[in-house]
C-alpha cells in the first residue's frame, strides 16, 4: 500500500523550474512526490513534524547549474547525503534537457563526486525527452530536428553549447587524474531490451569505461533504459528518464499519486514574465474582463512608493473579492519586448529585473494576505522571489495543467489552516488559455 512505503528515489535538481519538471514526470509515472526548495534550513526531514513526508521521490531543486563546480560539487553531495539519511535507494541528478555546461562543469565533476561518495562503479547520462524535442543517438543530442550545436544553445549567455557529442562534452568535464572514460550506450542495445542494454554496460566496464552517454529517440527507450538502470546507485538525466525508473518498484502510473488537499480560498494570478506566451496569457485574461492590476516599474523609484503600491493592491483585491469572491485577480508587470527595453534603459536591466521581482512578490504576498489560496505565478524568477517572500520552502507536487507545470500544494504560515495551492508556470510555458483553464482543474 502506497502509504506505507518509504523513500525511494532522492532527486539532485541543478535549477528550479527543471526540478518541477522532473518532480511532474515522476507524479505522472506514478510517484508521490515532494520537492523542497534547497535543502531544508535544519538538515531535518521536510515535514513540520520531523517526519519523513509520504512520497516515493523528493527533489531538492538547487541553483547550480553554473556557479562554480566546487560549489555544486559540494551542495550536490549535502542534498545526497541528506536524501540518503532520508531512505533514497537511488540518487537521481536532473541536469538540462540541452545538456547546460562548460568544459569546467559541472554536469561531470557533480556525477563523479556522487559516484564516489557513493561508491558507484558505473553511471550513466541521458538528457533525453523524446516528448520536448530532445533525443540522443550515436551520442549526439538533437533539440528537435538540428543538432545541439545548430539550435539557439549555440548562443546562450552562460553555458554555450557548440559541441553535440555528449561524449566529448562530458569527458571534457572530467578531471584526468580520476581517470573515468565516458563511453556510449547505443541505440542498438536500447532499442533491443534492458537486457542488451545490461549487457552493453558489462562490455564497457570491461574496457575499463565507468559513465555513459545512453542513446533514446523514444518514450520506450527511456522505459528500457530506465529498467536497466534498477540499482544504480545514481544515474544523471534530463527529467525524460523519470518515467522509465518507478517501474523498478512495481509503481504504475496512477491519479492517485497526483492528489493534493482541496482546494480554498481565493484565485489570483502574479504575472512577471515577458515571454511571449505570457503576453498572450495576460491579454486573454483582460480581453475576457478579467479584473488586472498593471505595475508600472518606472513609478516605482523608491520603497516606500513601493509599500504604497503593495497597501493600493491589497485594499483593490479586498474591494474586487467583497464583490465577487469567485473572480480570479492578475497582478502584472508583463509588458512587450518594445516597453521592457525602455524600462531597461531608464533603470538598467539588473535593476529593473530585481525592482518588479521584489514588487511581484511583495503583491503574491499582499494577496495571499487578502485570501488568496490558489495562487498563479508565471516567471521562472519571478516564482523564485514568490516563493521565497512566502517564506515556502517544500511543495507537494500535484496534477499537471500544461506540459512541464503542475498545481502544487505548499504549507504556509500565512495559511496555517488550509495552506496554498500554487502553479508556477516558466515564460514560454502554456496556452492562451492557461490561467483560466488551470483554475478549473482545482476542484
Ligand atoms: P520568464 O520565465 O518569462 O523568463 P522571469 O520571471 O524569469 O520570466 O523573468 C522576467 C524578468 O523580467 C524578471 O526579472 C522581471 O522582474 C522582469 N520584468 C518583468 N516585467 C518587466 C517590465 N515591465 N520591465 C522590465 N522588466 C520586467
Amino acid at each position: 500500500m502506497a502509504g506505507t512505503r518509504g523513500l525511494l528515489l532522492g532527486c539532485i535538481a541543478d535549477d528550479f523550474t527543471g526540478a518541477t519538471d522532473l518532480a511532474n514526470n515522476l507524479v505522472r509515472a506514478g510517484m508521490r512526490v515532494v520537492q523542497t526548495i534547497g535543502l531544508p534550513a535544519d538538515g531535518q526531514a521536510p515535514d513540520a513534524d520531523g517526519h519523513a513526508p509520504e512520497a516515493d521521490a523528493l527533489v531538492v531543486a538547487l541553483k547550480s547549474r553554473t556557479i562554480a563546480a566546487s560549489d555544486a560539487v559540494a551542495q550536490s553531495l549535502a542534498a545526497c547525503r541528506w536524501l540518503r539519511a532520508q531512505g533514497a535507494e537511488q540518487i537521481y541528478f536532473k541536469v538540462c534537457s540541452t545538456f547546460d555546461s562548460t568544459p569546467a562543469g559541472n554536469i561531470g565533476p557533480v556525477l563523479a563526486a556522487l559516484m564516489d561518495e557513493l561508491q558507484c562503479r558505473f553511471s550513466i547520462a541521458t538528457p533525453a525527452f523524446p516528448d520536448n524535442g530532445r533525443t540522443v543517438f550515436k551520442g549526439h543530442l538533437f533539440v528537435g530536428d538540428v543538432l545541439l550545436s545548430d539550435s539557439g544553445m549555440r548562443h546562450h549567455p552562460l553555458t554555450p553549447m557548440t559541441d553535440a557529442n555528449l561524449l566529448r562534452v562530458l569527458q571534457a568535464q572530467l578531471d584526468p587524474a580520476g581517470g573515468r572514460q565516458v563511453g556510449l550506450i547505443d541505440h542498438r542495445s536500447v532499442a533491443t531490451s534492458a537486457a542488451a542494454v545490461g549487457e552493453r554496460i558489462a562490455a564497457l566496464q570491461e574496457q575499463g569505461v565507468a559513465m555513459a552517454i545512453a542513446d533514446a529517440v523514444s518514450n520506450d527507450d527511456l522505459m528500457r533504459l530506465g529498467a536497466a538502470a534498477k540499482g544504480m546507485a545514481v544515474v544523471c538525466a534530463g527529467s525524460g528518464l523519470a518515467i522509465g525508473l518507478p517501474a523498478n518498484w512495481g509503481i504504475r502510473p496512477s491519479a492517485a499519486a497526483a492528489v493534493l488537499p482541496a482546494a480554498a480560498g481565493r484565485r489570483a494570478i502574479v504575472s512577471g514574465s515577458c515571454s511571449s506566451a505570457t503576453q498572450a496569457q495576460v491579454a486573454a485574461f483582460i480581453a475576457a474582463a478579467g479584473s488586472a492590476w498593471a505595475l508600472d516599474p518606472l513609478s516605482e523609484d523608491a520603497e516606500d512608493a513601493e509599500d504604497a503600491t503593495t497597501s493600493a493592491i491589497a485594499a483593490w483585491a479586498q474591494q474586487q473579492w467583497q464583490a465577487r469572491p469567485d473572480q480570479p485577480l492578475l497582478v502584472y508587470s508583463t509588458a512587450d519586448t518594445a516597453a521592457v527595453a525602455q524600462v531597461q534603459a531608464s533603470l538598467g536591466v539588473a535593476a529593473a529585473g530585481a525592482r518588479v521581482e521584489r514588487a511581484l512578490a511583495a503583491a503574491a504576498r499582499a494577496l495571499v494576505a487578502q485570501g488568496a489560496g490558489q495562487l498563479i505565478v508565471a516567471g521562472g524568477e519571478t516564482s523564485g522571489a514568490c516563493v521565497q517572500a512566502l517564506q515556502i520552502d517544500r511543495l507537494r507536487i500535484g496534477a499537471q495543467i500544461d506540459p512541464g507545470v503542475p498545481w502544487c500544494h505548499a504549507a504556509l504560515p500565512l495559511r496555517p489552516d488550509s495552506g496554498l495551492h500554487l502553479a508556477l508556470k516558466s515564460g514560454n510555458f502554456g496556452g492562451s488559455d492557461f490561467f483560466s483553464r488551470a483554475f478549473a482543474l482545482l476542484p
